[in-house]
């Protein structure tokens, strides 16, 4: 050939690498003359220009280069082997580390060593395997064996080493006094008074670490988002930036503080439009916040209702932004945006940014690899672990586990655990209390990722209502919505894969609500595409509440001639449930809202158990809210009693379980459990069960270890200690002992003092009121003054015993219990020697 030199470069992905291990092998001629490249760039328009390493073998002579853009340089002495003048053939093995670079060259017939070159460079960390061959030589008949093995992951272009890197804990104090040229970032200051500090190194770091003296107080394999992601960490902590029309809301991803103080920020600016509610706490305690946006915001207006909400999977930080950009963009454009004002003014909006803020604060700060759950701790482990929680959107109670573990699961650390019950979580609970407080019309879930917007049913065999106008409704949005960044529109699709205990089916099946959920185009890409996205995903939800303000709909309220609310069942004659949906009015005002697929004639249906049903015909106009209200004239009738909320306030968000009537009507309220179907008040409970609503408001919380359940007693000389309850739950009685050397029992415990030896076991006497080892006799002690010493001990010794939990002053008991029993069998032995 007329060229100089052939380059090859495979395509296969496996030829990707930055760590690794290559193999080579050549049949040697007389005029070999390649070069293995590795962690090589090419520009497919000029392959020539190419940047990267190699190594080199011709004739005798083996050597490192580097290419910068075609431009070649020797790195390092050249090595000369002169055995490679006589082997028939050679294999080149070649590890490469971080920087270093080293290669072994073997006989390859014999398999001995023949020489080996070490080098160090940093200038090219990744890149693809490759061949070069000069063209004296008829290079690729030589080339019999080239192999690849990389070490480490890669995650979009970055890669990852494997192990190579940890996170250690170190005081802060250290970090002026490092070891000269150690590798090591610091990551974040830990501990409450920021003594600590979590740092990045190598294997290298950690040996100068150690070599140095330094106490390494905890090593982490886990990379965090905080680690990855530098915006966030020059963010961090800071209080929100105002600006002239609001805050700054782009500069970065936010944990569940940053969140926190975001709202709590648009909340004192824009008083008069927002409400902030807090509607339940996780298992770490943070808040779950909703801010209610509407015009008299104090009020409960005669307005359809829509939920926003991000992060049902705390780790999907791009459906945050979506979610926060919401209400940023519905308070920042209520002055000077009549689209907006419209919004506020006729609708009341419920944007709930951060649904798991647990798991959010686990994926940025504990480990990538946590934050899709929330967290809940699992079996006996204490504190978080990066694969515990439930899956928040596979714990809902609609359908739960109805598909078996196809696409939820029953392992507490499966990435899909749907929760030990449906809706056993405080996030769960927190927003079905909210939705059977509002009723929404309809609600968008953001999360990431697919360019995906999903309408209920997501369920494959669950039939949806017919005509479905939720399907309708999400074809108008994605319509209406810009291409993302990523170069598509978001399609509407049923589901990615057939789901049980999904928010959105709850919310369609218990209320009506037009519940979609978007899967963002990216997964928590950097900042050109992250708001980039947030501006082209702002439309889903502004035309969503357009269509709920434009109609078609029907709206009204059902109550009773005196204006009282009646929870009915409201239907539409015209569009077939299928699957046993009960859609009822709103406890506290007998409102109701329904987004209809379409203009023209309804008739719509309103049934309280017990009562002729009511209906009504209306025409809907295409753009048109039509208003339809039900007046229930028979007011004293028994079955309406039911059905009337006489205190309103008993369905607000705060509190849903009927107490007095011992009934529920949701799923749980703060200071409320449900167990079994039966309210209990938190606080309550018997043995080691205890309502605790705040950690679990539809089973029992495991009372405190060592608390009393059950009563100590003692029988025949047989005491038994008081039951406690155990670390990991239930009733755990105390073992029983014998009361030896003492015979009877002192009401609920052994006796302690004895008067003669009658009262003392066989080979012990009573001596000075007390039961000592030895044979009986029958010389009686005079015991008054003795005997109240040992009255005095034994009062001691109970005292001592109901410090610190009965469980561990039974243990002491028995304890000293055995070392008697043991004196006594001592005793007794040597009795029967002598005798
Ligand atoms: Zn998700």
């Amino acid at each position: 050939e007329e060229t100089k030199e052939n380059l090859w470069f495979p395509k296969s992905p496996a030829a990707e690498m930055a760590d690794g291990f290559i193999r080579a092998r050549f049949a040697l001629g007389d005029r070999l003359d390649s070069t293995v490249l590795f962690r090589a760039t090419v520009d497919p328009n000029d392959v020539i220009g190419f940047s990267g390493y190699g190594l080199s073998i011709a004739r005798d002579v083996v050597e490192f280069h580097r290419w910068d853009r075609g431009e070649v340089q020797a790195m390092g002495e050249s090595t000369r082997i002169k055995s490679l003048r006589t082997a028939t053939s050679v294999e080149l093995a070649l590890w490469l580390v971080g920087p270093h670079m080293v290669a072994q060259l073997y006989d390859g017939k014999t398999l001995e060593s023949l020489g080996s070159l070490v080098i160090s460079d940093s200038t090219y960390p990744s890149g693809r395997l490759g061949l070069r061959t000069y063209v004296k030589q008829d290079a690729v008949s030589h080339l019999t064996h080239l192999s690849v093995r990389a070490a480490g992951t890669k995650t979009g272009s970055h890669w990852e080493p494997a192990g190579a890197r940890r996170f250690a804990e170190l005081d802060m104090s250290v970090l002026s006094d490092l070891p000269v040229g150690i590798d090591l970032e610091v990551v974040e200051p830990r501990g409450e008074d920021q003594s600590r500090v979590l740092v990045n190194t190598d294997r290298r770091g950690l040996e100068l670490l150690r070599r140095a003296g330094v106490t390494i107080h905890k090593l982490e394999p886990e990379a965090t988002f905080a680690f990855l992601d530098s915006d966030y960490r020059k963010q961090r902590g800071k209080a929100p930036e105002r600006t002239a029309t609001g805050f700054r809301t782009d500069a970065s991803y936010k944990d569940a503080d940053m969140v926190e103080a975001l709202i709590r920020a648009y909340h004192e600016r824009f008083p008069a439009i927002t409400k902030l509610v807090e509607l339940g706490q996780t298992h770490e305690g943070r808040p779950i916040l909703a801010l209610k946006i509407s015009d008299n915001v104090e009020q409960d207006e005669d307005e359809p209702a829509v939920l926003l909400n991000g992060a049902h999977h705390g780790e999907e930080l791009l459906s945050i932004e979506f979610a926060l950009d919401a209400m940023a963009t519905l308070l920042e454009g209520y002055k000077g945006d009549s689209r907006i004002k419209r919004m506020v003014n006729g609708a009341e909006l419920w944007v709930v940014p951060l649904v798991n803020p647990d798991g959010a604060q686990h994926h940025i700060t504990a480990s990538l690899r946590a934050g899709r759950k929330n967290g809940r701790p699992a079996g006996d482990e204490e504190g978080f672990q990066t694969r515990n929680g439930v899956d928040l959107n596979r714990n809902y109670p609609f359908r739960w586990h109805s598909q078996g573990e196809a696409t939820s699961s029953s392992d507490p650390r499966h990435s899909w655990y749907r929760g030990p019950v449906a809706g056993s979580e405080p996030e769960t609970q927190a927003m079905m209390r909210l939705a059977d407080s509002e009723h929404f019309a309809a609600s968008l879930s953001y999360h990431t990722l697919g360019t995906l917007l999903l309408v209920p049913y997501t369920i494959d065999n669950v039939q949806n209502p017919q005509p479905n106008e939720a399907w309708g409704i999400a074809e108008a949005i994605a319509e209406l919505t810009p291409e993302q960044p990523n170069g598509r529109k978001y399609k509407v699709v049923r589901n990615m894969y057939s789901v049980d205990g999904v928010d959105q089916d709850w919310l369609r099946a218990a209320h009506g609500t037009v519940a979609l959920m978007i899967e963002g185009p990216f997964s928590s890409p950097s900042e050109t595409k992250r708001l980039a996205s947030v501006e082209s995903t702002r439309e889903t939800w502004m035309s969503l509440v357009d269509r709920v303000l434009d109609g078609p709909s029907v709206y009204g309220s059902v109550h009773t001639a005196s204006g009282e609310p009646v929870v009915a069942k409201v239907s539409i004659d015209e569009v077939k449930l299928l699957e046993g949906e009960v859609w009822t009015s709103r406890c506290r005002d007998g409102r109701f809202e329904r987004l209809l697929p379409g203009e023209g004639s309804y008739t719509v249906r309103v049934e309280v158990a017990g009562l002729e049903p009511m209906t009504k015909s209306v025409k809907v106009r295409a753009g048109a809210r039509k208003r339809v209200d039900f007046e229930l004239a028979n007011a004293g009738n028994a079955a309406l009693v039911d059905a009337l909320c006489s205190d309103r306030s008993l369905c607000s968000a705060q509190t849903v379980c009927e107490a007095e009537a011992g009934r529920c009507v949701s799923p749980g309220a703060p200071s409320w459990c449900r167990l079994d179907g039966v309210c209990h008040e938190a606080g309550s409970g018997e043995g080691c069960e205890r309502c605790e609503p705040s950690r679990l408001a539809l089973e029992w919380s495991a009372a405190p270890t060592g608390t009393a359940c059950g009563a100590a007693s003692c029988e025949a000389g047989i005491e038994h200690g008081a039951a406690s309850c155990a670390a990991r739950g239930g009733c755990v009685a105390a073992e029983a002992q014998s009361c030896a050397p003492y015979l009877a029992c002192d009401g609920g415990a052994c006796a302690r003092s004895c008067r003669s030896d009658g009262d003392c076991v066989d080979g012990a006497r009573c001596e000075g009121g007390s039961c000592v080892a030895g044979e009986a006799s029958s010389t009686a002690a005079s015991l008054t003054a003795v005997r109240s010493v040992g009255e005095q001990e034994s009062a001691k010794d109970r005292a001592s015993s109901s410090e610190g939990g009965c469980q561990q002053g039974s243990t002491r008991g028995r304890d000293s219990g055995s070392m008697l029993l043991l004196a006594m069998g001592l005793g007794a032995l040597a009795l029967s020697l002598r005798a």
